[in-house]
This record gives C-alpha cells, structure tokens and sequence, in this order.
C-alpha cells in the first residue's frame, strides 16, 4: 500500500530514476503519484493522480530526489493531495506513508501559528511542523535531524517519512510500524518502502528497525535512534532475491507469472524446508497452545493449517483472523505460541498485536513470511521464509501455495512423517504442472466465457477444502468483481441456498476424501435448484455440469485445489476488463488500519 523510492548519489538524473522506482512499487495499488528533486538550492515538486503509465517529469538534472505512491486515507484523491507537500516557504519536502493520527490537532496548532494548508491530508501536517522547528537553526548542523526527531515524536500512528530540504543532499527519512529500507548502489543510496524496488540496484540493504531514523548522503548512509539521537549500528544484508524474479518476462501479466511459479516453489519448499518443518513443529507441540494469524489470503492458509494439524498431527491449533484476534488474546499465557502468516510481513492487522502480546506479555511469535527484513521477520522468534520470491501481483498466489506447503509438511513432521509430507508435496507440484498445461488452460478458458457474465458465484468444500471454497471466492472477487462466495459444504442450505437460481455458478471441491459423498449430496441439492455445478474433483460425477479434473493428492488437495480457481480469476478478468494484476482499491499489503 503505497510506496516510497529515493535516491541521493553521483547520477544527475535522480527525478527519472526515482520515477522508474515508483513504477517498481506501482503493484502495492496507489491512486495518485509525485515527484520531488533539488535544483540549484530549490526544491522542485511534480504531483498528479492517476497512474504513472509512460509519464515522463520534466524536471531539471538533479543528483537527489524522492518519489511517493499515495493510496488515500486522509482527503480525496486529488492532484493537491498527492505527495510531496511542501512547507510554508518552500523550503522543504515530505513524502509520507501511514496516517496521523493525530493530525487535527496538530493542523489546528499549525493553523493558529499562521501556517497555510494546501491539502486535506494528515502528511502536511508535517511540513509544517518542520518548519517551525527548523526556525531560527541556522548554522546547526544537526538542525534537520533535530528537526525531523522532534515532529516525529510528536506523531501519532504507525507512520514512514522522508524529508528533502532544499539546503541539503541528504535524504532523512524516520519510520514506526510502516516498512523502509535503505539499499547500497554503486551509483549512491536508495531508500524504498520495499526492497524488490532496489533490486535493479542492488541487493546490499539495511532494513530500518521502528523508531530508527537514517540519513543517507552521497557519501553514505547513518542510521540513528529517533528518541534518543544516538548513532546506531545498522544491520547490512544480502536479499537473496534476483532482479528477474521481479520481471515479466515472456508472460502478460504478473498473476499468470505467478500462478505459473508454483510448481517450482512447491517443489523446492518440499526440498528445502524439512529443517524448518521439524523445527516449527517442535514448537507447536512443546508450546501450551498454538494460535494461527494471517489476514485475506493468509488467513486461508492458516484455516488450512488448522484442518491439517488436527487430521494430520492429531494436533488442535486455534485460528483467528489478524484484525480480530486482540479481541480474543485474553487467553494467551506465557507458553503460548502465536504462528502469524503474511506475504509481505508487513500487514498492520498483523503486526499490531503481535507487538502488543510481545511487548506486554512476552508471547512467543513465530512467522511464516516472505519477505526477509520485513517488520514481521523482526519481530518474530522465528522465522520460516517462504521462498516465493517476490509477489507482484495484487492477489497473492504462490505465497498462499507456498504457505500449504510448509503447513502440510510441518504437520507430517509433528507425526515423525517427514518423508511422505515431502513426497506428498512433490506430487502436488506434478499435479499443478498438469494443471498449467495448455490443453487444460484451455478448459478453464472455456469454463471462464461460460460463466463470465454472471454476477454471483457460490463455492462449496467440506473439511480440508472449506478453506480451499473460501480461497477460491476470494480470488475471484479480488479481481473479477463478480460477487463470489465461500461456504462450508452443509451451510449453504442454511440460508444463502436461497439465492441459488437458474444458471447461478457453483463451484464444488470434492477430492477423494471423507468429505466427498456429502459435498457431492450437497452439489445435487444447488443443481435441484438450477445451479450450474463445476466440479473440481480427481473423478468425474453426475452431480457436475462442469468438470475440472485435479490429481488426488490426498493432504496436499488444498494446494492444488488452489490453482484452478487462480486460473479461472485471471480468465474471468481479462474477460471482464479489469486489471489482472492492480483489482481497484485493493493494495499488496495493508499498512493502514
Ligand atoms: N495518510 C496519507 C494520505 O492520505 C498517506 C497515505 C499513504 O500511505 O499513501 O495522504
């Protein structure tokens, strides 16, 4: 959600390099976009809504600029809100992610000392502030950093800025709860709101700890307590990310890319991660209760995982979504373990309790994450990456796969079945290899002009795949718009049956376990009412109109059970006209509350 690109170094072209930047983070979704450079002692800002597309800034040669991505939470979208905003005098710029909470009073306060506002936003809020204190520090060397200290104690909320003075080639940037990332170039320092944004320039990186404030120069970078203003140590690593992972390469869009990666991640997830299968299992087992986190997608896997400990490990683990699970944590006690799922390890109804369980109560976290150096990763006791590399697109695909595998072989390897849960999982990477096949595109391809037109769809799965229907509902809705549905196979009837009518789309997971003579009993009862039944199912049935045939996978069906569905998203939305990779209003990790 949003996005921050920087640079400060020898290259003079600052403003279009900032801009390719920006466009490395259009994938987080964003409304609006600007641009701000020093030039001969001026700051120079260029701002609009929209998208970036092919734009072009015509700024003047600079070596130091910074670039923001808005997604609005305070004021329209409008070309004056967008960010950078400037102070009264024009002195300085900021670009800001997260919201300010405190934003009304501190306006009001600017107000009455005479500034004038020129947005709606809670970000200008800080120009302003800025300026008064940098007032009268003329020849103080550590006027901004002071400066920048000061407001940003004064801030409310989960918050990441960067400040560019017109005096300075330094970038100073301060940050609590929302990402940053400082990254190390041959040609100067970058600092992004997300790592895969550097990696044409490099993979060296320092990722920014809360309440840390850097200041990166073309000389180089010092990272610093915001609270005390001592110097601190900052910690250098290498992402393990390589800049074609983050490419389209021969593919049209990044959900077809994705969608087509996870054969591969599967498989290496089966190889690579029996270690850190064995580990996380340990720990569940010697914990005194296990609780499962995870928002949108993530909280699918984790439902999943829930399904595969008891039927798998014979091992009961709790499940909430993120943004609920503080109401329900008053159960919590010193011997639990808490397991948070999340892509970008960035997710604010993640990582919100997780801190406060962690700060006041000393709960012990462990992390299935994709992102290394993410806010997650840091905060967790420990980590499984997921190994997906990055995900571009708005839905997440092969972390969601990504995630199943590691439950599915955690769960073999609490039942001292490491081996199968392997074998399993390479089965299943054969099956979505299948799967991806063009003459079964092909049949999802036909399947997505059949249905494309309707405006409802209804998904049903029992046991493992009731999380599979949830999943698959909201892929589609993610980015086709069409209303889709998830249930538990034997809810339905209880009341949504209802809107069941001729021709309405019903998708049905029956794999070749328990579940199967009840879900296909439950596809007769919506097609006795006109349902157009699409099976998604190792054999074919009377019950089906449709069928999309998937290998048995046993255990592992979720992850494959996973991949038509992705498919029939991407089909519906290119039929539909939507974007495949930006659905509107949705962002790639939600930071804001
Ligand atoms: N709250 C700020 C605004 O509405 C920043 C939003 C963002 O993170 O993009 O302008």
């Amino acid at each position: 959600m949003c996005g921050i690109f920087a640079y400060t170094g020898g290259r003079t072209d600052a403003a279009s390099l900032v801009l390719d930047g920006l466009r490395r983070l259009e994938y987080r979704g964003y409304d609006s976009w600007g641009v701000a450079v020093r030039s001969d002692g001026r700051v120079l800002v260029e701002k609009q809504v929209g998208k970036i597309g092919d734009a072009r800034v015509s700024m003047p040669s600079s070596t130091v600029a910074f670039g923001h991505t808005r997604w609005a939470t305070h004021g329209g979208v409008t070309d004056k809100n967008a960010h950078p905003h400037t102070d009264c005098s024009g002195r300085l710029a900021v670009i800001h992610n997260g919201i300010v909470e405190n934003h009304s009073e501190l306006r009001r306060e600017a107000i009455s000392r005479g500034h004038v506002f020129r947005s709606e936003t809670d970000t200008e809020v800080i120009a302003h502030l800025l300026e008064d204190e940098l007032a009268g520090r003329n020849g103080d060397p550590r006027a901004l950093t002071d400066s920048v200290r000061s407001v940003f104690s004064r801030l409310v909320g989960m918050n990441a800025l960067m400040v560019l003075d017109s005096r300075s080639d330094a970038l100073v940037a301060v940050k609590q709860g929302s990402p940053l990332v400082v990254g190390y170039g041959e040609a100067g320092q970058y600092i992004a709101s997300d790592a895969s944004a550097l990696l044409p320039h490099t993979r060296t990186v320092t990722f920014l700890a809360d309440g840390q404030m850097v200041v990166a120069s073309p000389d180089g970078v010092s990272v610093w307590d915001a609270a005390s203003g001592k110097r601190v140590e900052q910690e250098v690593m290498e992402l393990d990310w390589c800049p074609e992972q983050s490419e389209l390469g021969e593919y049209p869009h990044y959900l077809i890319k994705e969608i087509c990666e996870q054969p591969r991640i599967v498989r290496s997830a089966a190889l690579a991660q029996a270690a850190s299968a064995e580990r996380l299992g340990r720990m569940v087992r010697e914990s005194f209760g296990a609780f499962f986190i995870g928002c949108g997608t993530a909280a699918n896997a984790a439902l999943t995982g829930q399904y595969l400990f008891s039927r798998i490990a014979r091992h009961h683990v709790n499940f909430e979504v993120g943004s609920e699970f503080g109401y329900l944590e008053h159960f919590l006690t010193p011997e639990s373990l808490v397991i948070a799922l999340s892509q970008s390890g960035e997710t604010i109804d993640v990582i919100e309790p997780l801190s406060r369980i962690k700060r006041e109560r000393g709960i012990q976290v462990a992390a299935l994450v994709n992102v290394l150096g993410s806010t997650l990763y840091r905060l967790a006791d420990y980590n499984v990456l997921l190994g997906a590399g990055p995900e571009k697109c708005v839905l997440a695909t092969k972390s969601y796969t990504a995630k199943l595998a590691i439950l599915v072989l955690t769960a073999y390897a609490m039942d001292g079945r490491l081996k199968e849960g392997q074998d399993l999982l390479l089965r299943a990477a054969d099956c979505i290899e299948e799967l991806l096949t063009r003459e079964r595109r092909r049949q999802i391809e036909e399947l997505a002009d059949v249905i494309h037109e309707r405006d409802h769809m209804f998904l049903i799965g029992r046991g493992l795949s009731y999380p599979s229907s949830l999943e698959a509902a909201l892929k589609i809705k993610e980015v086709s718009y069409i209303h889709a549905e998830g249930f538990a196979g034997g809810e339905l009837k209880h009341g949504v049956i209802a809107l069941v009518e001729r021709g309405t789309p019903c998708v049905v997971f029956a794999p070749s376990d328990e579940t199967k003579g009840a879900i296909l009993s439950g596809a007769m009862e919506l097609r006795a009412r006109g349902g157009f039944i699409v099976g998604v199912s190792p054999e074919p049935s009377d019950a089906f109109d449709f069928h999309v045939p998937v290998g048995d996978c046993g255990d592992a069906s979720p992850i494959v059970n996973a991949v038509p569905a992705q498919l029939l998203a991407y089909e519906l939305a290119l039929r539909r006209g939507t974007d495949p990779d930006k659905p509107r209003n949705l962002a790639k990790s939600v930071t804001v509350k």
